[in-house]
């Protein structure tokens, strides 16, 4: 199950100096995917979970958390236990996921194991299909992933990777509006906006990231309808 490690990161978990796990698997196949070596298959260079929890003994006040990510962690039956093993040695844990199974989230969120979750919000729900490659994505688990997040005091964030040819004004005006909408009585309360940017490992070769004014222009659009909208530059 685990796929890949990074060693230190002091970008992914706001306040904290991390690492991050990399979990094999995904069910969607976005075409501007970074981690496309990650979707399918068994991982080219797998690790042991023991030989991964070893590591985390030995970074003890090194690292402070861990951010569980993919591929989609949560497609995993084994996530719950590797979560617990990880609370159980100090760590925060932050969980990136697609929000595809709310099930899971619930589940990892109710029983502590998780501190802080990253969803991705992929487009309008007109576009969501088109941007995750999926023809019959299921929006339903994607919108009851995202209720359960806006409605519980679990810190959250959610993210958009904004990339030509699927945003577009229209795309971000009806995802801004549809976000809003899943809990009326209160507003999302952070979103991230960050460009693509090209890599050799993008699942489709091509795309490209919205020029600067354009993504203030989309900041501008969505600020109605979240608490805040931030871009995220890196
Ligand atoms: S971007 Fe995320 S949800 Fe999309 S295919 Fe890659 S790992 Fe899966």
């Amino acid at each position: 199950m685990i796929a890949g490690l990074q060693k230190m990161t002091l970008l992914d978990f706001p306040g904290k100096v991390a690492c991050t796990l990399f979990l094999q698997g995904c069910n969607w196949r976005c075409p501007f995917c970074h981690n496309s070596g990650l979707l399918s298959g068994p991982a080219e260079t797998p690790m042991e979970t023991d030989a991964f929890l070893r590591f985390l003994e030995t970074r003890k006040g090194l690292l402070d958390g861990v951010c569980v990510s993919g591929g989609e962690p949560t497609l995993h039956p084994g996530l719950p236990a590797l979560l617990a093993e990880i609370k159980k040695l100090g760590y925060a844990v932050k969980l990136d996921t697609n929000g595809s199974r709310p099930d899971v989230l619930r589940t990892v969120a109710e029983n502590n194991l998780v501190d802080y979750v990253a969803m991705d919000i992929k487009n309008s729900p007109a576009m969501y299909a088109a941007t995750t490659g999926i023809p019959d994505i299921d929006l339903g688990a994607v919108e009851e992933s995202i209720q359960y997040l806006v409605s519980s005091s679990l810190p959250y964030e959610f993210r958009t990777t904004l990339v030509h040819p699927f945003h577009s004004d229209n795309s971000i005006l009806e995802m801004g509006k549809w976000l809003s909408s899943l809990v009326p009585q209160k507003k999302p309360e952070k979103l991230f906006l960050q460009g693509f940017q090209d890599r050799d490992t993008v699942l489709f070769s091509g795309l490209s990231a919205p020029d600067e004014s354009v993504i203030l222009r989309w900041q501008a659009l969505l600020a109605p309808y979240v608490q805040d909208v931030v871009i995220r530059s890196r």
